[in-house]
């Protein structure tokens, strides 16, 4: 039986923030995909409409290191979007201690990382839950965003009910003093956790819930002043915690190059204001310092 009348159900590939997932075929192209069924009740009251809309919006997203999404319909009163079908994800890599990823390994995935970030945010969309899990990667090696712009069609993922304990470990300070205002900015903080868990093979600022991440993030880069930050004390969650001073980054990651500390500072700017954009990272003197980036093909192969 085909569900839509097209796609053929296989195994069950883990259950995701916002419901399960399953591996299937697209009759009509062949083509191994993995459709996303969104919970009903959590997430949404049976199909909603303004949920339908946007999800349109993003199947305009098309860039060889996003994920297309391919359909979205409803079927049996639960939402499903189906997307191409990705071998692996980069925190599967990071955690397996048998492969090595040299500097250029990494330069590779933080370039594709940023050329699909980019591409979002020129079109206005902002992930806002980036994270290593996030990052798939297929067969040829290419890196792929995952879950665009659902964060914000389904609301913050890491509120009740989900068991994902680490969500908060890439959230921007200015998220975790309740900004509702915030923008692409978020996405980059996010991309400089990622970036530093490539170099460090662990993620960097482990905190154990959302006040315990400021004291992370406060502890690594010390307390942030007004003048680097002017806007923070008007955060509806702001409060003033017990000075800390800054620790230099050269200490904190020892094994980085020159070139990767300076894109680093840039991207762990308190002020979002301040924190470089996507854009302008590709730029960087580290992308185009040696070793260049290593082609994806050569990439190391997922397990
Ligand atoms: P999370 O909400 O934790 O990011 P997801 O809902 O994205 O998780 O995914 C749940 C599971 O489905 C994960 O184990 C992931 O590896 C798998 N998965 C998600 N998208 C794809 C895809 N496009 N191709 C293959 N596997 C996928």
């Amino acid at each position: 039986k085909l569900i839509a009348d097209r796609y053929l159900k296989r195994e069950l590939l883990g259950e995701g923030t916002y419901g399960i997932v399953f591996k299937a075929i697209d009759t009509k192209t062949r083509q191994m995909v993995a459709i996303k069924k969104i919970r009903r009740g959590e997430y949404m009251e049976g199909v909603n409409f303004t949920a339908l809309r946007e999800i349109k919006l993003l199947r305009e997203l098309k860039d060889p290191n996003i994920i297309e999404l391919i359909d979205a319909f409803p079927h049996k009163g639960s939402l499903h979007l189906v997307f191409e079908f990705m071998e692996s994800d980069l925190e599967a890599l990071i955690r397996d201690r048998n492969i090595v990823l040299s500097p250029a390994d990494i330069k590779s995935y933080m370039q594709m990382t940023f050329k699909g970030l980019a591409y979002c945010h020129k079109k206005w969309v902002l992930h806002r839950d980036m994270k290593p899990n996030n990052l798939l990667i297929g067969a040829d090696g290419q890196l792929k965003l995952a879950d665009f712009g659902l964060a914000r069609i389904f609301g913050s993922p890491d509120r009740k009910l989900t068991p994902k304990v680490f969500a908060h470990w890439y959230r921007a300070p200015e998220l975790l003093f309740g900004s509702a205002q915030y923008g692409s900015g978020v996405d980059v903080w996010a991309v400089a956790c990622i970036f530093a868990e490539l170099l460090l093979r662990r993620p960097f600022l482990q905190g154990s819930g959302e006040i315990d991440q400021l004291g992370k993030i406060f502890a690594a880069f010390g307390t942030p002043r007004l003048q680097q930050w002017p806007d923070m004390v008007y955060l509806p969650a702001y409060s003033e915690y017990a000075f800390a001073p800054p620790q230099s980054l050269r200490s904190l990651f020892p094994m980085a190059s020159d070139d990767a500390l300076d894109l680093l500072s840039k991207m762990f700017k308190f002020d979002p204001k301040a924190r470089i954009s996507a854009e302008q990272a590709l730029k960087h003197r580290y992308f185009s310092s040696v070793p260049t980036p290593t082609k994806p093909v050569f990439l190391p192969r997922p397990p």
